[in-house]
């Protein structure tokens, strides 16, 4: 039996253990991966404290996953032995269903997987995924470089392409964390007036390193009454997870803008008046397909974005869980897998 290391986390609320797992067979229409990175992302405290309905433990997290192919099951004719490639929180649709015939894969009324989730994820050396959770990765991106672009950067960049603006619009980042310093980037790069929002003047420096062409401290300022005269924002991409800044920054639409959430806040206040008087309208966003990795990939290729990352090794994944947890990384933390020979 060739077994391989995993961290896993045996009940809801348990610990992160590392622990030696057979290395899984891909079945028909499986492709088994050989991981390079994984990306510690918050959403895998879902698995650790137990908040996902129906988990089957123990269960191994991690969706920011960037690795070679290492074997396909029966039916794989796309992917072949060797090809780098990633996979992200969407780990598999049906392809049958009436939402995956409208192309709304992410809404699968059937089959939808997420990856760390409805199977094991990349906090291992290898893993097994649905041959279509795969993107195919660009040699000009390191492991560690793809791999927060796979649950982040897809997420920030994917929200804000399909959010209405045009180049030259006025876009506001609201948060510069492990997100918003990725949405900053994109959004500079895909030609917007790009805004950044955050709490302390201390940020400023951070925003404007990033491209941000204006910097809103919401502590000292009131984000609405500053973005209204920068003239309103037609988007404000809210990656924090805090309500009352969402609320707080909304005033700031501009006629026809859009309050784009991706950061999973209790609850939020909008003003309906604010909303039917300028046509304004609030909405969110899922991270996306394996496609949508693919242009984040390759657009962070030609653009240059990249994540600024802290890198651990995987036996060391319970102190990267709490320094990401912490809030403190700058800005995403990601577990490196060692190549040993035993396992090459
Ligand atoms: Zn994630
Ligand atoms: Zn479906």
């Amino acid at each position: 039996m060739q077994t391989m290391r995993a961290v896993q986390v045996a009940r809801p609320n348990g610990p992160l253990e590392l622990v030696e797992r057979e290395i899984p067979q891909p079945k028909a229409g499986w492709v088994r991966v050989k991981v390079q990175a994984c990306g510690v992302c918050h959403s895998d405290s879902l698995v650790k404290e137990g908040l996902w309905p129906g988990l089957q433990y123990p269960r191994v997290p991690g969706h920011e996953i960037v690795g070679t192919v290492d074997a396909v099951g029966a039916g794989v004719t796309w992917w072949k032995p060797g090809q780098r490639v990633g996979i992200g929180w969407h780990g598999g649709h049906c392809g049958q269903c009436d939402a995956c015939r409208a192309g709304d894969f992410f809404g699968c009324q059937v089959a939808l997987q997420i990856t760390g989730i409805a199977f094991d994820g990349g906090y291992a050396e290898y893993l097994v995924a649905p041959a279509v959770a795969l993107a195919l990765v660009p040699e000009e991106l390191s492991a560690i470089a793809a791999a927060p672009l796979m649950c982040a950067g897809i997420t920030t960049y994917n929200a804000l392409r399909n959010a209405g603006a045009r180049a030259g619009d006025l876009v506001a980042i609201l948060g510069l964390g492990g997100l918003g310093h990725l949405g900053v980037q994109y959004a500079v790069k895909m030609g917007f007036k790009t805004v950044g929002i955050a709490r302390g003047a201390e940020k400023e420096s951070l925003a404007r390193k990033l491209g941000s062409h204006h910097y809103i401290d919401s502590r000292a300022q009131n984000p609405a009454e500053e973005l209204q005269r920068l003239g309103g924002a037609k988007v404000i991409l809210a990656t924090v997870t805090n309500g009352d800044a969402m609320s707080a920054a909304h005033g700031g639409l501009g006629l026809n803008g859009t309050l784009v959430v991706i950061g999973a806040a209790e609850s939020l206040k909008v003003s309906p008046a604010l909303l039917i008087a300028g046509r304004r309208s609030v909405k969110g966003w899922y991270s996306g397909t394996a496609a949508d990795s693919q242009d984040t990939l390759r657009f962070s290729v030609l653009t240059g974005v990249r994540s600024f990352n802290e890198v651990y090794p995987l036996e060391k994944a319970v102190e990267a869980y709490d320094r990401m947890m912490s809030g403190k990384a700058r800005f995403r933390v990601v577990l490196e897998m060692p190549s040993p020979a035993a396992n090459a």
